[in-house]
């Protein structure tokens, strides 16, 4: 049993990123970015106007020019044909560019027409206006040549529309890994069946998938394999034709517990065998090598929660390096507990807990009503996992702890 930080140091060291692949714009919602995205614009790329209304110069407002003639509109869109001189406005509309010597916009609210001699001017109904009012200086968001997104950073429907901006058509992503998913155990059914003496459904096969799934990657259902090392093996084998495999069951001290024994014979090196970390202590990892790329196997232990913790901890963490995502990223948030609660044992613990809400500033988690490894039931109301520290029993409400989101 190794420490639960050296498993994560273990498991670092042996991940290596996707090779990467361009996506266009429009499909690279989700993707990780693997290099920094430059603006080729500045932003705005010109002065502009905020509102509709006049562009005006500051100093002849304030030295108490009140009616102005009209020289020009200029509509988004447009290139201002004109200057405006003392005595001057422009007509201008929201987005539009500002005509020279303009430097501030005077809103359409605060202004009137008047018609003189059929000749249209603008009454001002301010006594005085601001330099800046209602303009947008060229480059003031960024500037051309700006690094506006970083490399390793996951990309959001707001990141489309800023990219979009900048030009960036093609995006320099990771390859998203494909994953197959194969649960084991001679007591397993499939979810459609009616479970006989001593049989179980198979939870973990979908949730695995699932799982896989919200992280925007492909998955392959192998079914699953009873504890027989001739179909383990030869199922194990079509597991491996995909960049990670998922494995479930198998992994403990039981004399049906083949699955590292078979993966060692198949080639895959173990990295490590059984951390301190509960639930979930059996996992195994390793790594094989076929065709030149690297596959990662996961033996998650059998019993649903253990899978699901494995998964966060383990698989999410393996798939993020994969991505090129920054590991120190991986979402935490840090609060204080909601309630007192008991933990045993010598070893990190991981609780479904939920958020609390209340008018408080200080965020609070909740560890809930929990059975156990086997216990699923418990994590219909669960948003994350609690972690707790080893050789610690009581914790009174109030302490600091880290709350691992589900999404
Ligand atoms: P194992 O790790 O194979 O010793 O399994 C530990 C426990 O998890 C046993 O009670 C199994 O019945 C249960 N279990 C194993 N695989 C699954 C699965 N795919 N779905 C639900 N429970 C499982
Ligand atoms: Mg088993």
């Amino acid at each position: 049993m190794i420490p639960l930080e050296q498993a994560f140091q273990l498991l670092d060291e042996n991940v290596t990123a996707s090779p990467r692949t361009n996506l266009s714009l429009a499909s690279s919602v989700g993707s990780v970015l693997a290099s920094d995205i430059q603006s080729d614009i500045n932003s705005p790329p010109h002065d502009k106007s905020m509102m509709d209304g006049f562009a005006v110069n500051s100093n002849d407002v304030n030295n108490g020019s009140k009616r102005l003639e009209i020289v020009e509109t200029i509509i988004a869109g447009d290139w201002p044909q004109h200057a405006i001189k003392p005595g001057q406005a422009s007509r201008i509309m929201t987005g539009a560019p500002l005509p020279q010597n303009a430097d501030a916009v005077v809103m359409v609210e605060q202004t009137e027409i008047e018609l003189v001699d059929d000749v249209q001017r603008v009454k001002l109904l301010i006594d005085s206006i601001d330099p800046e009012k209602h303009i947008l200086r060229q480059g003031i968001n960024f500037k051309a040549g700006q690094v506006v997104l970083p490399q390793g950073h996951r990309v959001r429907a707001t990141d489309i529309g800023l990219m979009a901006e900048v030009g960036a058509g093609q995006i320099a992503t990771r390859a998203k890994p494909s994953v197959a998913v194969l649960p084991t155990g001679n007591e397993l059914v499939d979810h459609q069946t009616t479970p006989q003496r001593g049989q179980i459904r198979n939870s973990n096969g979908p949730m695995l998938i699932a799982l896989a799934q919200q992280l925007g990657l492909q998955t392959t259902n192998l079914g699953s394999s009873i504890d027989d090392p001739r179909q383990l093996a030869s199922l194990i084998e079509s597991g491996l034709k995909h960049d990670v495999l998922l494995l479930s069951g198998g992994v403990s001290a039981g004399t049906m517990d083949l699955v590292p024994g078979i993966l060692k014979e198949l080639g895959v090196v173990e990295v490590f065998h059984k951390v301190a970390v509960k639930p979930g202590k059996p996992i195994w990892f390793g790594v094989s090598n076929r065709e030149g790329r690297k596959q990662y196997v996961f033996g998650l232990p059998g019993n649903p929660v253990s899978s699901l913790v494995g998964f966060h901890l383990f698989v999410r963490r393996a798939i993020e390096k994969m991505l090129g995502s920054r590991i120190d990223h991986l979402p935490t948030e840090y609060g204080e507990l909601n309630i007192p609660h008991e933990t045993r044992g010598n070893r990190p613990t991981f609780w479904p807990g939920k958020r609390v809400i209340d008018d408080q500033t200080i965020r609070r988690f909740e560890p809930l009503v929990w059975r156990g490894s086997s216990d699923l039931f418990a994590l219909g109301e669960a948003e994350g996992l609690i972690r707790f520290p080893e050789n610690s029993v009581s914790h009174p409400a109030g302490e600091k702890v880290q709350f691992l989101p589900f999404a």
